[in-house]
């Protein structure tokens, strides 16, 4: 068994989004680019009473998966395959963008807080131009992973013999809200993957060292994680495992090559989008 540490850690970069929207970014910022495979991540925290209208209307995608996990408020989306709806507190959304799609991301609140992740994925050049797919998970099909010293909610991936809803995404994500019992909980992670955490709740310790919220945490390799804090601090957990391929990116498209790029907003240009489904 091999604890993983911290490799690094990176602050985010508060940034205005989409129409009226502030968010917390720590991957896909100057200092960290990506995190093979992982391309952003983007914690939207909006003040109870926020007034709208704000939100991310129609944009398209192409060449990756974004995934959307709301804490608190709700977020309407709707989008050019015919998908509408609405996921709530604790819902999670993974939309494949693949050849591409363009969506609505509008959040809704009937007063209280609008909290929640945005984290994109990318794909692997084989399966950039796939169909555009969703999977839409309800809090009530994410199930709870009892571990040493944290319960776990698992939307994607395994963890202690269990599995989370999210099925058939090449990097073989593990993406889990992590609440401590308090004291240390050791979490298995796959080795050779990915892995970072992000403070949701209270303050975390790992390998020792406290860490400031809103600070994205990227481990250092082995087999499991040993992290400190009060019990109820929560965490996101996330891993995936690196594609190794060159990322060529343009605001909302993420290919491989610079020509994939000139191609795609060819097709953005021409309307092929519109029928990418
Ligand atoms: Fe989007």
């Amino acid at each position: 068994m091999s604890n993983r540490t911290i490799g690094r850690l990176v602050p985010a970069v508060t940034t205005p989004e989409g129409d009226g929207v502030t968010v917390h970014r720590t991957i896909g910022i100057r200092a960290i680019s990506e995190l093979d495979p992982f391309l952003l991540l983007d914690e939207m925290d909006m003040p109870a009473g926020a007034k709208g209208p704000f939100g991310f209307p129609q944009h398209p995608h192409r060449g990756f998966e974004t995934v959307t996990y709301m804490l608190s408020g709700r977020m309407a989306h709707s989008d050019t395959v015919g998908n509408k709806g609405e996921i709530g507190p604790l819902d999670a959304q993974w939309m494949t963008a693949g050849r591409g799609i363009i969506h609505s991301e509008m959040p809704t609140s009937k007063g209280e807080a609008i909290r929640g992740f945005q984290l994109w994925v990318n794909l692997p050049r084989a399966r950039k131009m796939i169909p555009p797919r969703y999977q839409d998970v309800m809090a009530n099909t994410i199930p709870s992973v009892e571990g040493e010293g944290f319960s776990a909610r698992l939307v994607a991936g395994s963890l202690l013999g269990q599995e989370g809803p999210v099925k058939d995404i090449a990097v073989k994500p593990l993406f889990a809200d992590v609440t401590l019992a308090g004291g240390v909980a050791h979490i298995p992670v796959p080795t050779g993957h990915t892995v970072f955490l992000y403070g949701i709740e209270g303050s975390i310790s790992v390998a020792g060292q406290k860490v400031a919220p809103r600070t994205l945490i990227v481990l250092t390799d082995g087999d499991r994680v040993a992290i400190e804090g009060d019990a109820g601090t929560r965490l996101l957990l996330v891993a995936g495992a690196p594609i190794g391929e060159p990322v060529a990116r343009y605001g909302p498209f993420v290919m491989t090559t610079r020509d994939e790029i000139i191609a795609t907003i060819e097709d953005w240009n021409a309307g092929r989008f519109l029928h990418a489904g």
